[in-house]
């Protein structure tokens, strides 16, 4: 089995989730009392926070390539950045580390494929909807990304920072994230990937009339799966 290394804490309230799901993977694949080899290192969300509304991705980079270099060091085989968002800074990790990186967005298309599907809108951040980080590696993968008007994007990013990454789950941001969605299918999106960690807190499948691609538990899945690979 090979050891996991999460950069967690953007934010804690999706890390236990990524825990946790780790975990219950192994548990089912494995039996017994099996459970995850993993190390987390969660950061402090405020200062990375403060890195990204002051647009100093190099700071915020520098930050958790020094933080994916201790996990390194620590034992892990590959990183998992918990975050869409921060996979911005891709490249200030990589350049820091040996190790592989995971990536949310490739683990995504992968299963947006399995079922088909060829275009699909995209919730997230501001700079996950707006930026070409995410969205491009989407598109290199084959996959047409669709994403919400201005107005719904700007609500949309503010229920995560100010709602979700709180841990408040609101059912009136719940009823206006199912309009935004039901905009994208309007617009012709045969799925929606919940493109932030947090979304799968107040977003169930059954909120939509299409698939709906969980980046957490996908990116979760593809961790232990890579763990728990043919070569571990
Ligand atoms: N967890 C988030 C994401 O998946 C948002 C918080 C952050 O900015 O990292 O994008």
């Amino acid at each position: 089995m090979k050891t996991i290394g999460l950069i967690g804490g953007m934010s804690w309230e999706s890390s236990i989730e990524y825990y946790r799901m780790i975990n219950e993977q192994v548990r089912s694949q494995l039996g017994g009392l099996h459970s995850a080899k993993c190390l987390m290192y969660s950061v402090n969300f405020e200062e990375i926070e403060r890195y990204q509304a002051e647009g100093n991705w190099k700071k915020a980079g520098e930050t958790l390539g020094e933080v994916a270099l201790s996990l390194e060091k620590g034992g892990a085989d590959f990183i998992v950045i918990c975050s869409n968002t921060m996979h911005m800074v891709l490249d200030f990790i990589e350049e820091r580390i040996r190790i592989p990186v995971l990536h949310i967005a490739d683990a995504t298309a992968n299963q947006i494929h399995e079922q088909g599907i060829r275009t699909v809108g995209l919730l997230g951040t501001k700079y996950t909807m707006e930026q070409n980080f995410y969205k491009q590696r989407l598109e290199t993968n084959g996959i047409q990304v669709l994403i919400p008007n201005e107005q719904d994007r700007g609500i949309v990013n503010k229920v995560i920072y100010e709602e979700l990454c709180l841990g408040n789950i609101q059912s009136n941001s719940k009823a206006y994230y199912k309009e935004v969605i039901e905009r994208l299918i309007q617009d012709g999106a045969e799925g929606i990937i919940l493109g932030c960690t947090e979304i799968g807190l107040l977003i169930k499948p059954e909120d939509s009339n299409v698939p709906l691609f969980d980046t957490t538990s996908i990116h979760a899945s593809e961790a232990v799966h890579k763990s728990l690979g043919a070569d571990s």
